[in-house]
């Protein structure tokens, strides 16, 4: 049997928004096309306008009549296409088959594992690092993870079985089903077909008399019988870099400091390259001093690599060459790039080197026990200090602030 999750970001713009604004958290919000204009409509809504009843579609100056202290934001497209991006981006940490429905839903097969916990790891992970819930069905296919995902938000998990989703699901308005639209879920109700459960219950045949290859399609999905697959991550997908930048709750005023929130970076850096079969030729060092001025530098490496120990030997060289430690830094990052991908039968090494085989052998089997028990099962040495900020904070934060470093002008 399949384990199949369906990951739907909460009131995506609205959340996204907040994380931008943390100052309308809470507040009736609505992110409106040209809210100039009479004629905007609600493109998105935080949770306290639709307790309002404020819903998506509708006409700016309706929502403003249900709800007159309502704060209209203009939508921003270029913010959500990089959180659905750094989205994706955890999704790609959990399987390599994701696919998108539109900007703030994913499928995952995540077939032999338990889809409870991962959902839940994701959720923890949307939060933490992006600032957003998640709403997340997991089931046997896609359809019904799809309905797992709408039944509880926001934060939520649901989990739908083969055991109990006559209970759960058939008793959900017809029109809940994928791809029902508006003139099929008109007839459906003509005909008395009002709930999932009444698709199942009535005759194939006349399903398939009354409403064709559709109704064979629709009495499939609500007796639990569709087995459309989870597509692959686009193998198309462009990724020109790969990289992770963080922005600690402390300013960085040595080098020591520096180092272990380099290592840090690099890690998970060669981590996310080795999981999407990348090795770079290029490593970039970014900068960011209280001042908020920024700059990079970068080198060239002798041999592509996907290896932490590399890229962390090179960004310690660019740190020590571009900073002396007489200003204090707000932020650092780390870049792979000029990307090669090892599964084009690219020449990988002309000379074997033993060193890296061992450090590679080394940090899969970190990736290996990362992936089954969690970031924190095993870290650097460096890392451990007396007053365990680093510790505590890094890992905690550092995507958290990576991100909104991301979203504030650079690649990630
Ligand atoms: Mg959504």
């Amino acid at each position: 049997m399949r384990t199949i999750l369906h990951s739907d970001c909460n009131n995506f713009y609205a959340s996204v928004e907040c994380v931008f604004s943390p100052e309308l958290r809470g507040k009736p919000i609505a992110v409106c096309g040209d809210p100039s204009e009479r004629h905007g409509i609600v493109l998105a809504k935080s949770d306290a306008a639709k307790k309002c009843g404020i819903k998506t579609g509708e006409a700016v100056w309706t929502a403003r009549q249900k709800c007159p202290e309502l704060i209209v934001v203009p939508p921003c497209g270029e913010k959500y296409v990089r959180f659905s991006h750094m989205m994706r981006d955890i999704y790609a940490e959990y399987s390599d088959h994701v696919e998108p429905f539109g900007l703030d839903e994913s499928w995952l097969d995540v077939t032999g594992r338990d889809g409870m916990e991962i959902a839940c790891s994701l959720r923890r992970r949307a939060l933490k690092e992006l600032g957003i819930t998640l709403s997340v069905g997991v089931s046997f296919n896609k359809v019904f993870a799809k309905l797992g995902s709408d039944m509880h938000k926001p934060d939520a998990t649901a989990v739908i079985t083969p055991r109990n989703y006559k209970q759960k699901v058939w008793p959900m308005p017809a029109c809940s089903l994928l791809f029902i639209g508006r003139a099929t879920m008109h007839r459906l109700y003509a005909y008395g077909l009002n709930t999932i459960g009444d698709i199942v219950r009535a005759d194939p045949e006349s399903l398939h008399t009354l409403f064709g290859k559709n109704g064979d399609t629709l009495y499939a999905y609500a007796a639990g019988k569709d087995d459309a697959p989870v597509m692959p991550i686009s193998e198309t997908d462009d990724i020109k870099s790969v990289g992770n930048s963080t922005t600690p709750a402390f300013d960085i005023c040595d080098y020591s400091d520096a180092g272990r929130i380099l290592y840090l970076l690099c890690d998970s850096v060669a981590e996310r390259m080795r999981k999407k079969h990348f090795r770079c030729r290029t490593v970039t060092l970014w900068l960011r001093d209280t001042q908020l001025q920024s700059f990079t530098r970068q080198m060239k490496l002798e041999r592509p690599t996907d290896l932490s120990a590399d890229l962390s030997r090179a960004a310690l060289a660019l740190l020590r060459e571009s900073w002396a430690a007489d200003r204090p830094l707000r932020s650092l990052g780390v870049q792979g790039g000029d990307l090669m991908d090892i599964r084009n039968g690219a020449q990988l090494s002309i000379l074997p080197d033993p060193l890296a085989s061992r450090q590679a052998v080394l940090e899969k089997t970190a990736d290996q026990l990362h992936a089954r028990f969690g970031a924190e099962a095993l870290y650097r040495g460096v890392l451990l200090r007396q007053d365990h900020r680093l510790l505590r904070a890094a890992p905690d934060s550092s995507l958290a602030a990576t991100n909104m470093a991301a979203v504030s002008g650079r690649q990630s």
